[in-house]
């Protein structure tokens, strides 16, 4: 099932996403029951599709990236997070920091995984079935902040107010039964900068949960960021940054797109 969350005459609703575009309003708790009450919706703005209880980050999770980023493949996930204030939904605009001033924003496609039952000390092979679903996620990133103004830590560049745009859908694991086998790839103004599948990351969904899950509690609601592929901004030659009026998409097989407008801080 596709699972969107939007706005309806001024309400939130849960609802089923179906083939044809329409949804259907779904009944219950996210992470309980849902029902597909089949009642037509009209949704008038699409949001992302939960407000994340924790947003965990992994960087430098395939081959290739670590490669264009001169980092040898690591040997543990590496781990950072980002605010829940960095939430967008989709459609809506990622803004370029102008008063703490970057000049250096870059797109990030990754498969965002939603935790849907509690995990602690969970084994690969159980780690799926603690899973709700995938989305698409833009580990939207200021190269600068993340680089030389925090201290080592990518945090700071990591999470400024809509660097995590999120959506358009939780799809649920009945439907991706293998997150590993993904086609996923981020377009630019029409233009393809991203294209490569999940296949490559260094530490798959499984192993990742299986990690995390061993050094905290991953709750119903938690998301984690799975990593990028290569092809990012600061990588290429000549670089290529957000700037206003760009437009910027990250699509995965089998989820959707998730397409965000940029503009600068007023
Ligand atoms: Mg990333």
């Amino acid at each position: 099932m596709k699972i969107i969350r939007f706005l309806s005459a001024g309400r939130e609703h849960l609802g089923r996403l179906h083939d044809d575009g329409h949804a259907t309003l779904l009944e219950g708790d996210l992470f309980g029951t849902l029902r597909d009450t089949g009642t037509r919706a009209a949704v008038d703005k699409l949001l992302a599709p939960l407000e994340p209880r924790d947003i965990l980050c992994i960087g430098l999770n395939y081959k290739q990236h670590a490669a264009e980023s001169g980092s040898a493949p690591p040997a543990h996930p590496v781990l950072f997070l980002k605010n829940s204030g960095a939430l967008q939904h989709p459609g809506d605009p990622i803004v370029l920091p102008r008063k703490l001033r970057s000049d250096r924003v870059d797109y990030e496609c990754e498969l965002a995984v939603v935790i849907g039952r509690r995990c602690h000390n969970v084994g690969r092979h159980e780690a799926l079935a603690h899973v709700l679903g995938y989305t698409c996620a833009n580990d939207v990133s200021a190269r600068d902040w993340q680089r030389d103004g925090g201290g080592g830590q990518w945090c700071r560049g990591k999470t400024f107010a809509t660097f995590c745009p999120l959506g358009p859908a939780i799809v649920t694991t009945d439907e991706i039964t293998n997150p590993n086998r993904l086609a996923i790839r981020t377009v630019l103004n029409g233009e393809t900068m991203q294209d490569w599948n999940t296949e490559d990351m260094i530490f798959d969904v499984p192993a990742l949960i299986e990690f995390l899950s061993a050094s905290m509690i991953l709750n119903p609601g938690t998301v984690i960021l799975t990593g990028t592929p290569h092809g990012v901004g600061f990588a290429r030659t000549p670089p290529v940054f957000l700037q206003p009026g760009d437009s910027v998409t990250v699509e995965i097989e089998g989820i959707g797109k998730l397409t965000n407008p940029v503009v600068e801080e007023r």
